[in-house]
């Protein structure tokens, strides 16, 4: 018997129907002779599952546990140019030929296909491209989900495609747009700030105490301002893919232990604890020594990216805190790494929770209403986690106070060291001229 791994929403009914299809052609060439009615409602489930499949608009393949094609629907062909007749059977690399946005073909480890089957993991991808057999290029939206059987071991994955071209070159003339205008904005607005600035400093003006406290309230609301564009533009560009993106072997033990350090002084102005967690407290003793084994992380992630997402979790924890700690842990199995940041704040409501990570969400209370924000952080902070096929969400307690977790694919050892041998015989690479945000 199959199962298969949780996704959400449309790819999860693909999947199922993938699998009525699979439970049907088992049953009927196993021969099982439980009856004529089972044997119809069967029937019935089959053709139920081939309509479906064959008029649903995303490609859908099934690869078997050696990566051939086993099934491929109408979509998938128009996608790719392969008739389904040619391409069952076929390796899957023989017909989705996935590549890069410089035209290079994957590699093992970039493959969205090779992750899911070597990690056993269900992976969604938006940043790759097809050459389709007359060798155009489209932009691919690829949800690929592994096939487990009882032991959970993989039997194949099931992989739903669609071409998003169309999409992206529209939400890049929408990025376009707000980047445009945000860039615009944000110049007279650091201008106005600090004329503000400088109209607050006592060594170059003059002010009476009134006219001050309207002048701090311009000057506040003006950074606030200047925050709000620069998210925008951080924001529109997580949402169409142009975020700059130069994905490293990070270990990130000592990259958490560093970054908390220097994030720490923050805390502490406010009075509050700061603690590094590493890894659970039998994982990091060595039995045979009193010796500290730290276990080591490896992921594959651009490491300014990512040390803004647990920037922007660690100010959040400092600045909805009134006192207590904020504690940064860091543990993993063999597939993910897990960081977490828990601060003791005043918590988070449950009805809440699901709409944190969208845009310009709020919590509106006391709190939100006099600490400042653009609810845009957490929106960028799961659009980057997201880009590595991670996960961010929060479990939270009111009055107790909040954990935020970040799930990245854990890289092994050996994947590590290949990587990093590839990434040194690269050229070291040269952003364009303002292409970084
Ligand atoms: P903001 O700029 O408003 O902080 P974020 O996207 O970073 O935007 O966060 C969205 C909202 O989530 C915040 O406005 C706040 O209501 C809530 N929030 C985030 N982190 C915490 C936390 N550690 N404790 C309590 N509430 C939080």
């Amino acid at each position: 018997m199959i199962t298969t791994l949780v996704i959400g929403g449309a790819s999860l009914i693909v999947i199922g129907l993938v699998v009525g299809f699979l439970l049907f052609s088992r049953r009927k060439s196993g021969g099982s002779k439980s009856g004529s009615a089972l044997a119809s409602s069967l029937s019935n489930e089959k053709m139920k599952s081939d309509i479906i499949l064959n008029t649903i608009v995303d490609g859908v393949m099934l690869l078997d546990d050696e990566q051939a094609i086993q099934l491929f629907n109408p979509a998938a062909g128009t996608i790719t140019g392969w008739e389904p007749k040619e391409a069952i059977g076929l390796d899957y690399k023989a017909v989705l030929q996935l590549i890069d946005d410089k035209g290079i073909q994957l590699d093992a480890l970039s493959d969205p296909i090779s992750k899911s089957f070597s990690q056993k993991i269900t992976v969604h991808d938006r940043s790759t491209y097809l050459q389709t057999r007359s060798k155009s290029i489209l932009s691919m939206d690829i949800s690929i989900s592994p096939l487990l059987d009882d032991k959970g071991e993989p039997r194949g994955v099931v992989v739903v495609f669609r071409d998003i071209s169309e999409e992206r070159k529209q939400e890049a003339q929408r990025a376009d747009f707000i980047s445009t205008a945000s860039h615009e904005m944000r110049t007279p607005v650091a201008a106005i700030e600090g004329y503000l600035a400088l109209a607050l400093n006592e060594k170059v003006s003059r002010v009476d105490e009134k006219a001050r406290s309207f002048l701090e309230k311009a000057h506040e609301s003006t950074k606030h301002l200047g925050e709000l564009f620069q998210d925008l533009l951080t924001s529109a560009k997580a949402e169409d893919g142009r975020l700059t993106n130069h994905p490293a072997v990070v270990e990130m033990s000592e990259f958490l232990e560093t970054l908390t350090d220097g994030l720490k002084f923050s805390a502490q102005k406010k009075g509050l604890g700061v603690e590094f967690v590493l890894g659970s407290q039998d994982s990091i003793i060595d039995a045979s020594s009193t010796n500290v084994v730290k276990p080591l992380y490896y992921v594959h992630v651009d490491p300014e990216r990512v040390s803004e997402v647990i920037t922007n979790i660690f100010d959040n924890a400092v600045k909805y805190t009134e006192s207590g700690k904020v504690t940064v842990g860091l543990t993993g199995d063999e597939n993910v790494v897990q960081v977490r940041v828990a601060d003791t704040g005043p918590g988070i409501p449950t009805s809440d929770v699901s709409h944190l990570f969208q845009k310009f969400y709020r919590v509106d209370n006391s709190a939100t209403r006099t600490i400042g924000g653009t609810g845009l952080g957490l929106f960028i902070c799961r659009k980057i986690i997201e880009m590595y096929s991670g996960r961010i969400w929060v479990e939270s307690e009111i009055g107790k106070g909040s954990t935020f977790f970040i799930n990245i694919p854990r890289v092994t050892r050996e994947q590590a060291e290949q990587l990093k041998r590839n990434e040194s015989v690269q050229l070291p690479h040269i952003s364009a001229p303002g292409s970084s945000i």
